[in-house]
């Protein structure tokens, strides 16, 4: 089984809902997303996937999504005021945390189609969560 993994930093804004902690302000963070693929079989090159390929096909989507963006729940009351003044937000289904950043970006590079394995968003330099689905089959290997 073969692995590659790349970074992508970008900056965000967000902030919690139903949370008491200092999150729950609209401030910013400097984030790296780790994402891994996986898989048994090589390219002609020798390759799973082209570093430069991974890069082009989810750091564009990152870069025009999520970077210096606003990340905030379709539930935010803020939302109304910030669109009346033409801020650019990206709108989650969920609230904004580290965890559900990481299934986000998980999401967008499974449907990208690419052997997604894992997720890890870094929010802070000592603060990261992950999201993965490895099937049980797989685990077992
Ligand atoms: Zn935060």
């Amino acid at each position: 089984m073969f692995r590659v993994t790349r970074e992508i930093e970008f900056c965000y804004g967000h902030r919690l809902l139903n949370y008491n902690g200092k999150c729950r302000h609209l401030h910013g963070h400097n984030g790296r997303a780790v994402i891994t693929l996986e898989g048994r079989e090589l390219d002609s090159a020798g390759m799973l996937i082209d570093f430069s390929e991974m890069k082009r096909r989810i750091q564009g989507w990152i870069d025009e999504n999520l970077d210096h963006n606003l990340l905030l729940c379709r539930d935010d009351p803020i939302l109304e005021t910030l669109r009346k003044h033409g801020e650019r937000v990206y709108v989650m289904d969920a609230n904004p945390t580290a965890e559900n950043i990481a299934r986000l970006i998980y999401e967008q590079t499974r449907d990208a189609g690419m052997p997604v394995v894992e997720v890890v968003l870094w929010e802070t330099e000592h603060c990261h969560a992950a999201y993965s689905h490895r099937p049980l089959a797989a685990s077992r290997e």
